[in-house]
C-alpha cells in the first residue's frame, strides 16, 4: 500500500496539476493533496478561499481511478517546523511528489523520499500566468480543468480577483 502526498497553493488548480496527479495516479495507491495557505483568499496572489480550492479538485479529478483526499493546511511561517505542522494534518503517506525546491529541500531534509514530476507547459501553466490573464481580460480557461472553470465562474472568481485588484 503506497500513499503519495501532493503540495501546492492551488491558485487555481490547473492542466498542469491535473497532469501530474494524472501520471501519480498510476504509481501509487492513495493520493492526498495538501492545499497550502489555506487560509488566505480575496488577495492578488491568493484570490480563492481554502474551500474553493478544494472544490476545484475534487470536482476536477472526479473519475481518477485512485482515491485521494483533499486536505487544506493553514501556513505557520516558521519552515522548518512546517514538514511536521503538515504531516499532523494529513493522512500518512510515504512519498512526498513536488517540483519546489523549498518543499522538496524541507521534505528531504525530513528524511522523507522526494519524486520531482517534469514541469508541463510551464510558460502558460502557472497559477501566476492565469491569475494574469485574468487580470488582463485574456482567455484563461483552456489552461484548466473544464471543472475548475466552472466554479470559478460560479464563484463570480475574475470579477473578484479584477475588483481586489483596484485601488480605492
Ligand atoms: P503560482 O504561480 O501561483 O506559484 P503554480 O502554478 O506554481 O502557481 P502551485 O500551487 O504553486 O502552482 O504549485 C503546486 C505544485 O505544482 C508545485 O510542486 C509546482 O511545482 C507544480 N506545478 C506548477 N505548475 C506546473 C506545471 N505546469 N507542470 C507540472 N507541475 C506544476
Ligand atoms: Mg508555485
Amino acid at each position: 500500500m503506497s500513499r503519495a502526498f501532493y503540495i501546492g497553493r492551488f491558485q487555481p488548480y490547473h492542466n498542469g496539476h491535473q497532469k501530474v496527479l494524472r501520471q501519480i495516479a498510476k504509481s501509487v495507491d492513495e493520493i492526498v493533496i495538501g492545499v497550502g495557505s489555506a487560509q488566505m483568499s480575496h488577495e492578488i496572489e491568493n484570490p480563492f478561499t481554502g474551500g474553493e480550492r478544494v472544490l476545484m479538485i475534487t470536482t476536477a479529478l472526479d473519475g481518477l481511478g485512485c482515491p485521494f483526499y483533499v486536505i487544506p493546511i493553514e501556513d505557520i511561517r516558521r519552515n522548518a517546523l512546517w514538514v511536521s505542522h503538515v504531516r499532523s494534518l494529513v493522512p500518512p503517506f510515504d512519498i512526498l511528489y513536488s517540483s519546489n525546491p523549498l518543499v522538496i529541500r524541507l521534505f528531504r531534509e525530513a528524511g522523507i523520499p522526494v519524486n520531482s514530476p517534469a514541469m508541463y507547459e510551464r510558460a502558460t501553466h502557472s497559477g501566476t500566468e492565469i491569475r494574469r490573464r485574468m487580470l488582463a481580460g485574456e482567455l484563461w480557461e483552456e489552461l484548466v480543468p473544464p471543472a475548475v472553470a466552472k466554479v470559478i465562474c460560479e464563484i463570480d472568481g475574475v470579477e473578484r480577483l479584477c475588483q481586489i485588484a483596484c485601488d480605492d
